[in-house]
């Protein structure tokens, strides 16, 4: 049986740490989420970051915008929250409407208030290896792996899933730890063929139970960032977690792996934000 990672355990003591920091600071970090649209599952999202906020001593506010938002209004509603010095980071809940393509609005928000660390600035500084953000999910990532304490160096890394948010940014934060990486989509032949020969194994391609125990070695690290809702409501995974926990070295459980950790991170880049900005 493979060792379970505590993603929310670690995660409250991490949020645990932040809430003393912000206690002693002289001002509030603040974090402003933009809501397009009604979209279900981002609306949740974004209340479960404002409550975490909140739990940290942070002021946090959402701004709902209709889903048939013009780009004017959008663009402006950033512009005017660049300019308010109370905000330290700015969120701008994806996906947005069909009609609003988000690189159009990404480009305009702040590189200090980015936390999200989604602007192209902060993305070619995570590229340059010099920054100051790095995205939530992948860091968070990380964090988890070095929980297990093993060490990073020279390790084989398989990560599914090249998209911007989670596989692209995650592939450099590995390659800073020194580990070989190898990237995973959807065109990628033989693919269990790599994944049984991963030391780390991430799995974040939004399928839910792709990876089962025929795709892992027992020496293997399972991080599964999937969130997936079964026909029957219930949530999993892009890991079989039931069988694969039987024979992978490490695991995370979905929920209660990434997820919390997502939010852990976007807290500890607002607090950044709001040092940077007020040193
Ligand atoms: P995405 O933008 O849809 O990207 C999915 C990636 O998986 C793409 O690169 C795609 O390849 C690849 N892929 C799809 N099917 C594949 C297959 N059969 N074999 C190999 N690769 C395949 O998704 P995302 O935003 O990265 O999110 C992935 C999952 O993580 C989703 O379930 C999402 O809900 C979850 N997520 C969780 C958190 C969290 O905090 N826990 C945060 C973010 C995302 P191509 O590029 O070739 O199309």
């Amino acid at each position: 049986m493979g060792q379970i990672i505590n993603g929310k355990k670690i995660a409250d003591g991490i949020q645990e740490e932040i809430r003393a920091i912000t206690a002693k600071l002289p001002y509030k970090p603040r974090l402003d989420a933009i809501l397009v649209g009604n979209n279900p599952a981002s609306s949740v999202y974004v209340s479960m970051k404002q409550k975490a906020c909140i739990k940290a001593g942070f002021d946090s506010k959402i701004h709902m915008l209709p889903s048939k938002t013009t780009k004017k209004k959008l663009v402006q509603l950033i512009s005017k929250l660049n300019l308010d010095n109370k905000v330290h980071g700015i969120l701008l809940q994806l996906p947005l409407p069909s009609h609003l393509k988000a690189f159009d609005f990404l480009k305009h928000l702040s590189p200090l208030k980015d936390v999200d660390c989604l602007t192209p600035y902060n993305m070619g500084r995570l590229f340059s290896g010099y920054y100051d953000f790095a995205p939530c999910t992948p860091l968070g990532i990380i964090k988890l792996i070095k929980s297990t304490r093993i060490n990073l160096d020279g390790k084989h890394a398989v990560v599914v899933g090249r998209s911007l948010l989670v596989g692209k940014p995650l592939s450099l934060l590995l390659l800073e730890e020194n580990c070989t990486v190898t990237m995973c989509h959807s065109h990628t032949k033989n693919i269990f063929d790599l994944t049984k020969q991963a030391d780390i194994l991430v799995a974040a391609l939004g399928k839910p139970l792709y990876i089962s125990p025929h795709a892992i070695s027992k020496k293997t690290i399972i991080i599964d960032v999937g969130i997936n809702r079964l026909p029957n409501g219930l949530l999993v995974g892009d890991v079989d977690f039931k069988k694969v926990s039987k024979k992978a070295a490490w695991i995370t459980p979905v929920p209660g792996g990434v997820g919390p950790m997502t939010i852990a991170m976007l807290l500890q880049n607002t607090l950044l934000a709001a040092r940077i900005q007020n040193s």
